[in-house]
């Protein structure tokens, strides 16, 4: 026998539906790549919204359609984003960080038509226009009035949407329906696509807006500084529409200080984005004695937050520092280290000491470590292995089959992070496959000796990689960048990390660079220093 429930398909539309016609009032306020600061509220949007389906529908785009935007943060990306979703077409955010070369294969990829681009980035359009094989238009999201002399054949984002009056219906169509497509970066071969579906989106939206997930309502705030492009912007698009919270898009300026700006101005409470986006901003505080009375919640994801950078937000501006961790293929978020009674009294280094860990998934992830063989690991909190997990939020495959089958025979994703988790249920990262150090058999967490260099005052920002090693086959090397005005050394270092990690984790030598370069999301990129490294001789 069947229920006998209304059949409501979950559409992402109607989520902007759900916020505009509840939470009117409020709405999304940005920092214009123009300059100025707009806004809009949650009805406008919609409305704008509902122009962009109508003008994509009388331009010829229609259901399962790819259309590309390279675009920062902002109202107008994100009624582009929702425009698309309203007639079944596909969002595909590019990431402009990427190789222009990287850019245009992955358009050609998508096999996009339209490609809706900021004004910062037509310069990298400019150069690729005539290897995208498959747009049809470019739209420059902006005004006539903004627009930039260009040899492209564009069109104004305000005058394409003058023509149309916004009297239109989303349409209607399965809650399985492509919704939206985001290439991971792939440090190894090609960027693969990860296809969300409108079901997987709503789904994932309700999920993270728990009170132990990311703890959503509509009195936050909220600042996706995390831009829509990296991982399907951690969902914030949805889940912060989805409560009825206003939401302060960022734009293109991600230094401290205009951070901090936002931050104050708009009295946001909530924010999220990776580890070197707040390395900025608790450096701009530092250098000018700037606060945060408003801010309550941060977000660190994408990289593993160290134990410093939590101690910090929260001892000195008292804003509570949520770790997550997830992927591009997960939709994003897997778990969250919100802390569950067992821990909730914990106090000063033994709270912290759980805080490093990235948390519990919340409901629809399954989660398990198993090792090379594919059998269960313990539940101990020790014994690491591989991480893999199941869920309606979870890929199944990559957009045309690239890289074959991705599932375990019982349907397991396997994330190609190494892991343990703990008697309660928390998981903690030890370290990518691909980077961890194997030294005499054993394995080194890098993410470990990463986390506790941080902890040294003159240390900025800390990358351990392997090198090889005649008798132990790897060992570890420290790479640190330095406070400005100081110059810690080896010794300092050594001497600062003893007692913290087994006598055998101690890197064989520490390198004090410039910078350490990173990835198009703001991640350590260690591939290149591997090849920096490559002929290095440990002492
Ligand atoms: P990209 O590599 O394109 O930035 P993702 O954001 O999908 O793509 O990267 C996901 C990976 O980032 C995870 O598999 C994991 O290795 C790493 N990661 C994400 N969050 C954390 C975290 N909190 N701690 C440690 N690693 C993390």
């Amino acid at each position: 026998m069947l229920g006998l429930m209304q059949d409501w398909p979950l559409l992402c539309t109607k989520i902007l539906d759900h916020a505009a016609i509840y939470h009117g009032n409020r709405g999304v306020i940005s920092r214009s790549i123009e300059g100025p600061i707009e806004r809009v509220t949650y009805g406008e949007l919609r409305h704008r919204a509902l122009k962009v389906a109508q003008r994509l529908e009388r331009d010829g785009i229609k259901l399962g359609d790819r259309c590309a935007t390279l675009a920062w943060n902002t109202a107008r990306h994100m009624e582009v984003w929702y425009g698309l979703l309203g007639i079944g077409a596909i969002y595909h955010t590019v990431n402009p960080r990427l190789f222009p070369e990287q850019i245009a294969w992955i358009i050609n990829h998508a096999e996009d038509r339209f490609l809706f681009v900021d004004l910062t980035f037509l310069p990298i359009i400019e150069k690729i226009r005539d290897q995208l094989t498959t747009i049809e238009k470019i739209i420059v999201l902006t005004d006539a009035a903004h627009m930039p002399e260009t040899t492209l054949d564009v069109v104004a984002y305000e005058e394409w949407l003058g023509q149309a009056d916004g009297d239109f219906v989303w349409k209607q169509f399965d809650e399985n329906t492509a919704a939206g497509i985001c290439y991971t970066s792939g440090t190894t071969g090609n960027p693969k696509g990860v296809v969300y579906s409108h079901r997987s989106n709503v789904l994932h939206a309700m999920m993270a807006m728990q009170v132990d997930m990311l703890g959503l309502s509509s009195r936050d705030r909220v600042m996706p500084v995390v831009p829509l492009f990296h991982a399907n912007g951690w969902s914030l698009a949805f889940s912060a529409p989805m409560v009825g919270a206003a939401m302060v898009m960022p734009g293109g300026r991600m230094d401290g200080e205009a951070i901090w700006e936002l931050l104050d101005t708009e009295k946001v409470t909530f924010t999220a984005a990776v580890p070197t986006v707040w390395l900025m901003l608790l450096e701009y505080l530092e250098r000018t004695g700037k606060t945060l009375p408003y801010l309550e919640r941060v977000v660190i994801g994408g990289s593993a937050c160290p134990r410093a950078m939590t101690k910090k937000f929260e001892d000195i501006y008292d804003v509570r520092v949520i770790h997550a961790w997830g992927m591009t293929e997960m939709s994003p978020l897997g778990s969250v280290c919100t802390l569950k009674p067992e821990y909730a009294s914990l106090e000063g280094d033994a709270r912290l000491d759980i805080q490093e860990k990235q948390g519990h998934p919340p409901f629809t992830i399954e989660m398990k470590v198993t090792d090379d063989a594919g059998a269960d690991l313990p539940w101990d909190g020790k014994t690491f292995g591989r991480l893999k997990v199941r869920g309606p939020a979870v890929t199944g495959a990559y957009f045309k089959g690239e890289g074959g089958a991705v599932l375990d025979e019982d349907g397991f994703f396997d994330t190609g992070d190494v892991a343990h988790i703990d008697p309660c249920g928390y998981m903690q990262i030890t370290d990518r496959a691909k980077d961890v150090i194997k030294s005499g058999g054993e394995w080194i967490s890098t993410i470990d000796l990463e986390n506790i260099a941080v902890g040294h005052p003159d240390v900025t920002e800390a990358a351990a990689i392997g090198i090889a090693h005649p008798k132990w086959d790897e060992r570890p090397l420290l790479v640190i960048v330095a406070k400005e005005g100081t110059h810690p050394t080896r010794e300092d270092i050594i001497a600062y990390m003893e007692g913290k990690i087994a006598k055998w984790w101690m890197p064989d030598d520490v390198v004090i660079v410039d910078e350490i370069p990173h990835t198009a999301t703001g991640k350590i990129k260690k591939t290149t220093l591997r090849e920096t490294f490559a002929d290095y001789r440990l002492p």
